[in-house]
Formats: structure tokens, sequence, C-alpha cells
């Protein structure tokens, strides 16, 4: 089966908004191992998102179409379909009774266009929407699936995952089962990690296995087809120790995992507390942390200490140290963490200093950033990043390798990882 993503509206196209809705949609549909050819956009105008329907009947099994089922006179997405297909729209009494329900909850008068969000093409199964009013619709016809979905995000979501993916799975799984599993690495670039795989990802067929990269990390998805999950599953786990035997020391998770997830649960497993000091990052590392609940378990607290008098003020950093190697070096790094957690009394204290850019800092070019560790009252550990991308990028990514080295750094002291 192979789709097309016809997104409706002006507003896309009048660059106000970003079409959110494929790339949600696209990647919703790799997980069923549906393959996505094209993703159009089309406006609010009814013979262009006809002509966008012929095209796409040409070379797609499943079109699905986000927005404009709407009440207002703009919304014209199911009206032009049936249209086209010359099937009547029909009202679904379901659906006009929960929009009833809905203005009578919230005592609105319900004007007349309102009604119309109730109707849907004839033949469709209606996809309940428990987020708005405008139900979706899943309609086969012609050996093509139409798929109609509603266009503010919030409602797009949650339809799709609870609503239309398993009708579609179960499409799917009438020729075998799709089952697709990814590996997260970092400290190696996307390059580098397909050169080291190059044999697997030349002779892939089942399970096949796509590399993608953003933000510092890369991932490998492996997607198995097979008649039942677990055959899928078997196929899956013989590929994936193929893969950890060559980039393993790489990979910090799988599927939903982040770098910061991963290292919250490893701090909590072996009961560390910790402590950050935080200079580019200005609180970032523990505002990333603080995402993961039951952090309160491990992290203590932390400092921004941004200017040079902050860190001898606050931290308690020798001005010497300061003058002698300036803020942007292994020393301050390293002085940083060891104070901050002598100050909060923490197992471990992180130090991060750093040019973010796009000027250099304390004649350090932009993009250079030290990392401190201090473990215990062992002696410090600093690592240096070279990094090349924008300021923002540069502090998140200051963020992931100190999660990354932290990790490594604790399991060479035989902490164990989860
Ligand atoms: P409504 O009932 O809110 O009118 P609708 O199904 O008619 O919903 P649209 O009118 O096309 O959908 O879009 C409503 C809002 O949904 C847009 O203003 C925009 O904020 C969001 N939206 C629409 N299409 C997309 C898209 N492709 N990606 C992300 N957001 C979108
Ligand atoms: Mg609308």
């Amino acid at each position: 089966m192979n789709a097309e993503i016809i997104a409706v509206g002006s507003e896309l196209l009048l660059g106000q908004i970003a079409n959110t809705n494929a790339k949600f949609i696209s990647s919703q549909l790799s997980e069923l191992g549906i393959n996505v050819y094209f993703h159009t956009v089309v406006g609010d105008n009814g013979s262009r998102l006809q002509d966008a329907i012929k095209i796409a009947e040409e070379r797609a099994d499943l079109i699905i179409f986000s927005g404009g089922l709407g009440p207002t006179k703009d919304d014209l997405t199911k009206e032009t379909i049936a249209n086209h297909l010359g099937l009547p729209l029909v009202f679904d009494h379901e659906a006009l009774t929960y929009i009833e329900e809905f203005f009578a909850k919230y005592g609105r008068t319900m004007t007349e266009n309102n009604k119309k969000q109730a109707l849907v093409l004839e033949g469709c199964k209606v996809l309940a929407n428990h987020n708005g009013m405008a139900p979706g619709m899943f309609l086969e016809h012609n050996d093509r699936i139409y798929m109609l979905l509603p266009g503010p995000p919030k409602e797009i979501e949650p339809m799709f995952q609870f609503e239309a993916k398993p009708l579609l799975a179960k499409k799917v799984s009438d020729d075998g089962m799709i089952v697709s599993h990814v590996l997260r690495f970092y400290g190696i670039g996307e390059a580098e990690l397909e050169v080291q795989v190059q044999d697997i990802l030349d002779n892939q067929t089942n399970p096949t296995v796509a590399p993608l990269a953003s933000d510092g990390e890369v991932t490998l998805r492996i997607t198995a087809k097979a008649q039942t999950e677990e055959e899928a599953w078997k196929l899956i786990h013989a590929k994936k120790t193929e893969i950890q035997a060559i980039v393993g020391k790489y990979q910090y998770g799988v599927d939903d995992d982040s770098l910061t997830s991963k290292t919250v649960e490893m701090l909590l497993h072996n009961g560390l507390t910790i402590s950050a000091a935080e200079s580019l990052t200005a609180g970032l590392f523990q505002s990333e942390l603080a995402e993961i609940s039951g952090v309160s378990g491990t992290l203590v607290g932390g400092v921004v200490t941004y200017t040079e008098e902050a860190k001898v003020n606050q931290l308690g950093i020798d001005q010497v140290l300061l003058d002698q190697f300036g803020v942007v070096s292994s020393e301050c790094a390293g002085a940083m963490a060891a104070n901050v957690r002598k100050k909060f009394c923490t197992d471990i204290g992180i130090g991060l200093t750093g040019a973010a850019g796009p000027d250099p800092h304390d004649e350090q070019p932009a993009g250079t950033i030290w990392i401190g560790f201090a473990i215990g009252d062992d002696e410090p550990v600093t690592r240096k990043l070279e990094l090349s991308g924008m300021r923002n990028t540069n502090r998140l990514r200051a963020v992931k390798y100190a999660c990354s080295y932290l990790m490594r750094l604790l399991e060479e002291k035989g902490y164990k990882r989860v």
C-alpha cells in the first residue's frame, strides 16, 4: 500500500503555519510499513483540490486529507470529495448528537452551519472526534482508501492514533504483520554510522534498516514483516544483534528513549543524586532533565553562573584560576562541577561552560565547550566539544553530550545502565 497526504489550507501556502500534520501522519504510516510517496499542499479552493485528488488517485492507494472539515465556508474538503466521487453527504446521527451536546454543555447557541460538521460521505466509517466537533471519515471506494481528518493537531493526532491507525493496521495485516523498532545512537555521526553498517544497509530486504539523523543523534529503524508479530520480532532481534556487534557501544536506547530519560533512569537506578552549575546552558541541562517524571529522586538543584563574577561569588571559583585559564577551560568546568557538587551535597556535580556562538568568547572560538564531571570525591573529569552549529543547537548538544558522557563515565566506574 502506498499513500499520499493532501493537506488542505491556504494558511499553509501563505507560510502562516507549517504542515506538521503531514509530518505526524507520515511518521505514523512508516510505523505501519506504509510507504508515503507524496505530500501535497493545496489551498481552500474546490477546483484546485479536485485537481490534486485526481493526481493522487493516479499514484496512491491511500489518500489522506488533513483539514477543511469545519463549519465555515472555506471548509470544503468533504464537499469536494463527495462531488468528485459522485457520493452524497448524509447526516451521521451520533456526530450530530455529539455536536448538539457540546453546545448545550457550554451553554452556547448552535448555529445552522455547525450541523454541517455532522455530514459524512455515504458508506464511510465515521472516526470519532473526542477533541473537537468534526468527525473524520474512512472510505473504501474503487480499490482506494480515502481518509478525511480534521486540521487542528490536537484533533488529528488522537483521531489518527486511536481511530484510524487500527483500521489501517488491520488492512496491512491482511498481508502480514509489520513491526518496527528504533535503535538510538549518540556520539557517532550519521555518515560514520552508515559507513560502519554499510554491508547491512546494502543487503537489506526483510527486515529493512533505515538511518535518520537529527539534533546530533542518529537512529536506525528496523522494520520487519512476517505472518505473526512474534516472527517479526525474531527477525528484528537477529538484525539488532548484528548491528550492535558493530556499533553497539554508541547505542544509548531504543524507541521513545531519550538521552535525558536514560540518564535519569540510570541515576535513579543507582541511587545517585546530581546537581549542575551552568554557564552557557543557563539552566537548560536541569530543564531538560526536569522533563522526565521522577527526576526529583536524583536532581537536587543547581546554579546558573553566567558571568565571571557569578562563578566567583556564587560558586566560589578561584579568581586566580579564571585569570590563568579563562572561563572556557577545562579547569573552570572541573571547578564548577566540583564546587556545585559540594554546595548541593550531591554524588555528582556537572559543570557546563563554553562559547555558544556566534561570537568567540574569552578567546575561544564559537562552539568550544567544556563539560566537567565531579563524581564522588574523585578528581573532576572534563571533556571538550568543538561544535559548529548555531548558538541554540550548540547549547542543546552540550546538554546531550553531558548526558552521554556521564552515562559512560558512570559505567566505567561500575554503575549499571538501565
Ligand atoms: P476547524 O473545525 O478548526 O475549522 P478544520 O478541519 O476545518 O478544523 P482547518 O480549518 O483546515 O481544519 O484548519 C484549522 C486549524 O488547524 C488551522 O488554523 C491550523 O491551526 C491547523 N492546521 C490545519 N492544517 C494543518 C496542517 N497541515 N498542519 C498543522 N496544523 C494544521
Ligand atoms: Mg476550518
